[in-house]
């Protein structure tokens, strides 16, 4: 069997049993939400300190507002969430990576119908960051800008060490 769906099955049985999160509200109970990336290395829930039911977590490549805007405003608007933390990281792959580089690389394994795709998609720009702590006060500018966010939101932007675990204010 592929080693995912035996994983998933295993851990399920697992999980379920002593199952205690039976009954949780859908919105979360701290109105917060945790714009993050995607990461191996980053464990959402011991580095913010987040228990089940509690916040969203948007998690994409590189933790990007842009990205993750569909999902923050869904959050916002009809789950009752009232601040938001972008969360960036050290070492991050999305650091200096160029469009080009991810353009290229679909085109090689994909072929051509892949990059229509993308381009069909709007999907052009993969949004990479030029300098991490520059990336979390973009992004913190881009949701305090944007006519989706209400202006009493309140949006800070951090940069979690995947080296030493700590998690810095920027902005
Ligand atoms: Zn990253």
């Amino acid at each position: 069997m592929p080693a995912l769906r035996e994983h998933i099955m295993e851990a399920s049985k697992r999980y379920s049993n002593g199952f205690k999160h039976k009954g949780l509200a859908s919105p979360p109970s701290n109105h917060f939400i945790f714009v993050t990336c995607m990461d191996a290395r980053i464990d959402t829930a011991q580095a913010f300190g987040i228990a089940v039911g509690e916040a969203h977590v948007i998690r994409n490549a590189g933790g990007s507002a842009a990205d993750a805007l569909r999902s923050i405003v869904i959050s916002q608007q009809l789950l009752g969430t009232k601040e938001i933390a972008i969360i960036k990281h050290t070492k991050c792959g999305m650091d200096g990576l160029k469009n080009e580089v991810v353009h290229a690389t679909i085109l090689r394994n994909l072929g051509i119908e892949a990059i229509a795709e993308v381009k069909s998609r709007n999907m052009i720009d993969f949004v990479p960051i030029s300098g991490v702590a520059q990336g979390v006060i973009d992004d913190v500018e881009f949701l305090k800008a944007s006519p989706l966010i209400h202006k009493d939101i309140e949006v800070t932007g951090w940069v979690y060490d995947v080296e030493t675990g700590s998690t810095k204010r920027i902005i």
